[in-house]
């Protein structure tokens, strides 16, 4: 089915949005890929998110999913790995399918990461975001995984059972070791992805690691990693004051856009993105006379 607008995010903002976008009749895909916000559910008391005073992050969450399921909007629980212009619209690739949408919003929350050196120019050359999508291709070879979330510990393991053997890069605190004897943890910094035509290794601060892959597991990845040619200033999305971001079609909101970093901005700043969509679908459908 060709969705009018997918919104990839299921915290305050992308929730905000598909219910928005829902309530106007619009056919509408929510993805989500690791529980709706583990920002926000991370939070033990929030006091001024309006009209529910006093309530864990977690709560407000599930009572933002409740109102969301209870609209017309599908909702996927899975990663967007890739999104790409079609046409007049856009492929959305998650690890089991791609989707297709005749307009976005992004709603990612923040991403604490940046680029690695290499990481974009080797996107799709040994640089991956998903090991079900991309691990049959390192059967039986020597890759990197890093990872700065603790789930992403399944998609590790599920590298040792194909490769020959995984260097795994735990990023976060509160790491508990894997058991599989073919995956070494290595503790050092990652500073480079090198390669030719494709990747070939990965410099650390303090040692070099010849592998034909590097696969990056993130909350949250850099937005100009799956979208080439987005602009971002600094760590966010820019846009402008109806929510457009540079690409025609992309509509963003939230914690993605810049702080500050508070749920009333983020619902609201979705709400709009919503809206901003359907205006254009509108004047789009004018233009080529659906
Ligand atoms: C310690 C702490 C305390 C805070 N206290 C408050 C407070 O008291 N009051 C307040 O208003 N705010 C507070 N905040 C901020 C609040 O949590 C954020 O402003 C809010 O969650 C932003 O909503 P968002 O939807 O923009 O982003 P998030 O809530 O970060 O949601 C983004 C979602 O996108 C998903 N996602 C990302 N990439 C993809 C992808 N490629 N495919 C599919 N899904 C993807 C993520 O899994 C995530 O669920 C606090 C935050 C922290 C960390």
């Amino acid at each position: 089915m060709k969705y009018d607008i997918a919104v990839i995010g299921g915290g305050p903002a992308g929730i905000s949005a598909a219910i928005t976008a829902a309530s106007k009749g619009r056919k509408v895909v929510l993805f989500e890929a690791h529980g709706f916000s583990p920002r926000l559910r991370s939070v033990e008391k929030v006091a001024d998110y309006m009209g529910i005073p006093d309530v864990s992050g977690s709560r407000l969450m599930d009572i933002f999913v409740e109102h969301l399921r209870m609209t017309d909007a599908d909702v996927v629980e899975e990663k967007i790995i890739a999104l790409k212009e079609v046409g007049e619209g856009f492929e959305l690739g998650t690890p089991s399918g791609v989707y297709e949408a005749d307009a976005v919003v992004l709603a990612t929350g923040i991403s604490r990461s940046e680029l690695l050196t290499g990481e974009k120019e080797f996107l799709g050359r040994g640089v991956s975001y998903c090991a079900k999508v991309d691990g049959m291709n390192y059967k039986g070879k020597k890759v990197i995984a890093i990872a700065t979330v603790p789930d992403a510990l399944a998609e590790v393991e599920y590298l040792a059972d194909i490769c020959e053997h995984v260097f795994f890069f735990p990023r976060y605190t509160g790491f508990v070791p894997p058991k599989k004897k073919n995956i070494t943890v290595v503790m050092e910094t990652p500073l480079e992805i090198t390669g030719t035509d494709k990747v070939t290794g990965l410099h650390t601060d303090s040692d070099f690691f010849s592998v034909q892959a590097v696969f990056m597991f993130r909350a949250s990845d850099p937005l100009n990693s799956f979208l080439p040619g987005l602009q971002i200033r600094g760590r966010s999305v820019y846009v402008d004051d109806q929510a457009e971001t540079n690409i025609e079609g992309v509509f963003a909101g939230g914690d993605c856009t810049g702080q500050p970093w508070q749920c009333n901005r983020a619902a609201g700043q979705g709400q709009k993105a919503a809206l901003s969509a359907i205006r254009y679908l509108s004047k789009r459908d004018e233009r080529i006379g659906y």
